[in-house]
């Protein structure tokens, strides 16, 4: 983790403690949801990729934080995915992402 990381973590536990009891049912409810996309991907009708990142930009508004793409991590979480996974978890905080081309989700890189 990087110096940036631990400021986050830390205002992270600062943000937990004066959460409300709706952003909390929220970021658990999207958790969740998160959860059930990663799994069953093909199971909703939207485009799971999208829908991943449009839940991980909603739950860094709900932490406070900037929305910033190059801190989501869940993407990789799709089933399915062949991207690789340890180079992109370097990657970390980064605009830079390592798209596998036999990816079903991710090999036309959007
Ligand atoms: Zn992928």
């Amino acid at each position: 983790m990087n110096q940036n990381g631990t400021t986050r973590i830390t205002s992270l536990g600062d943000r937990l403690d004066d959460m409300t009891e709706g952003e909390m049912g929220a970021l658990q409810a999207l958790h969740r949801l998160l959860e059930e996309v990663k799994e069953n991907p093909r199971g909703g009708k939207y485009d799971p990729v999208q829908f991943i990142e449009d839940i991980e930009f909603t739950l860094q508004g709900i932490w406070g934080f900037t929305r910033d793409k190059s801190f989501h991590s869940h993407w990789l979480d799709i089933s399915g995915c062949t991207c690789p996974r340890l180079d992109n978890q370097e990657r970390f905080g980064t605009p830079e992402r390592i798209t596998a081309r036999d990816c079903p989700w991710h090999g036309g890189q959007r």
